[in-house]
C-alpha cells in the first residue's frame, strides 16, 4: 500500500519558490512504488505529473489538482559496461561520483542543477556537454491510460531521440525515467577537478544563481530560422550550443530588457535570459515577464521565443 499525502506545498519544493499545493503527493521509493503510483492514479482517473528538483518549472498559485510524484532514490553504482544512476539522483552527486573516481563523463556538468531524470527528461547541457553524449541506455515505467499498460521499459540512447533539450521522454510523453546507465571513461583526476570547478565558479559570475530561478527562460534561437537582417545584426554573438545558435540573453539585452522588473520578478541584470524571482514574485509576475519579451522579440526582429523551462497552470 502507497502512502499518497495531500495538501502540500509546492512552492517549497521548486527552485523558484512559487507554486500552491498538489492536491496528492508521493515519494516512490522504486521502480514498483512508481508502477503503483500510476495504477492509483488511473484508477481514479487523476492526471499525474513526475517532479524531479524542480529546477526547470513554474507552477501556479493553483497548484496542481493531481498526483505529484517526485522520485526519492537516490542510488549510484558500478555496473559491468558502465555506471547506473537512478533518476531521482541529483546531478551533482553523480558529478562527485564521477570525478572522485577519475571518470571524465561528466565533467562538462559541473554545477548543472536538478536530478538526472530531468537532465535525461530534457537532454540538458553546458559548456558543448550533453546527456545525450553519456548515455548508454534509460529505464524508464512507461503508462498508457488508454488502455490500463503500466510496464518498465529499456531504451538504447539512440531510441530516446535526443536533440537540442529534447528527448523522446519530452516530445511524446507517457514514461517516468527510473534510472540510467553512463558510459564511464578513466581521465585526468586534476584536470576533472578544475573543469569542474571553473564550471561552478563561471555560473556563480555570470548567472544570477543568488535568486530563485528556473535557469534559461527561453530556448537559444538555431541561426538557420532567423532572416539575414536579423543574422547579420546579431553575428557578434553567435555560439555552438551545440549548433550555431544567437543567445537570447543577447536578444533581450538588445531589447533593453536586462534589468526590466515586473512585480517581484527581474529579467536578469546578471544574465538576461534567466528570469528571477526578486522579492516575492508571483506566478503572474513571472508570465507577464515572459509574455512581454515574446511580443518584443517578435515585433523587432520576427523572432518567436520558445519556453525552455516547463510552465504548469
Ligand atoms: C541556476 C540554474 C542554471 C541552469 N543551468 C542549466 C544549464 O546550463 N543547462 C541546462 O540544460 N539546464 C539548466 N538549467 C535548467 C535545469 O537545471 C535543467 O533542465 C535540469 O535538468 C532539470 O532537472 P530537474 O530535476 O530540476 O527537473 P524538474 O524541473 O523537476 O522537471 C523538468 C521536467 O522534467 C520532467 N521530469 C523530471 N524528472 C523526470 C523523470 N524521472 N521522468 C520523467 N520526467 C521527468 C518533469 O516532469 C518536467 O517536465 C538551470 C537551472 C537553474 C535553476
Amino acid at each position: 500500500m502507497i502512502q499518497i499525502r495531500r495538501n502540500i506545498s509546492l512552492a517549497r519544493r521548486m527552485h523558484y519558490r512559487i507554486g500552491g499545493k498538489a492536491r496528492y503527493f508521493f515519494e516512490p521509493q522504486n521502480a514498483l512504488d512508481i508502477e503503483a503510483a500510476v495504477r492509483w492514479a488511473f484508477d481514479r482517473d487523476i492526471p499525474f505529473l513526475v517532479l524531479g528538483a524542480g529546477t526547470n518549472m513554474l507552477f501556479s498559485e493553483n497548484g496542481y489538482e493531481g498526483l505529484i510524484i517526485q522520485l526519492a532514490k537516490k542510488e549510484i553504482q558500478s555496473e559491468p559496461g558502465g555506471i547506473r544512476i537512478s533518476a531521482g539522483t541529483m546531478m551533482a552527486d553523480a558529478v562527485g561520483f564521477f570525478t572522485l573516481r577519475g571518470l571524465r563523463d561528466l565533467s562538462w556538468a559541473g554545477g548543472l542543477p536538478g536530478t538526472v531524470g530531468g537532465a535525461v527528461f530534457g537532454n540538458a547541457g553546458c559548456f558543448g556537454g550533453e546527456m545525450k553524449d553519456v548515455i548508454i541506455e534509460v529505464a524508464s515505467i512507461a503508462h498508457d491510460r488508454a488502455s490500463g499498460t503500466v510496464e518498465p521499459r529499456l531504451r538504447s540512447s539512440a531510441d530516446c531521440m535526443f536533440a537540442y533539450r529534447e528527448s523522446v521522454f519530452k516530445r511524446i510523453g507517457g514514461e517516468i525515467i527510473t534510472s540510467v546507465l553512463m558510459r564511464a571513461t578513466p581521465g585526468n583526476e586534476a584536470a576533472m577537478r578544475a573543469e569542474v570547478q571553473n564550471h561552478i565558479e563561471y555560473r556563480q559570475r555570470f548567472q544570477p544563481i543568488e535568486y530563485p530561478c528556473a535557469g534559461s527562460t527561453f530556448k537559444n534561437i538555431p541561426l538557420e530560422s532567423v532572416s539575414e537582417k536579423v543574422r547579420s545584426e546579431f553575428a557578434d554573438v553567435v555560439k555552438v550550443d551545440p549548433v550555431p545558435v544567437i543567445p537570447v540573453a543577447a536578444i533581450l539585452d538588445r531589447l533593453g530588457l536586462k534589468g526590466k522588473r515586473i512585480g517581484g520578478a527581474e529579467i536578469s541584470a546578471k544574465h538576461p535570459n534567466f528570469f528571477i524571482n526578486r522579492n516575492k514574485a508571483t506566478f503572474s509576475d513571472i508570465i507577464d515577464s515572459i509574455a512581454l519579451a515574446k511580443m518584443m522579440a517578435l515585433e523587432r526582429y520576427g523572432i518567436v521565443l520558445e519556453e525552455e523551462i516547463r510552465i504548469v497552470r
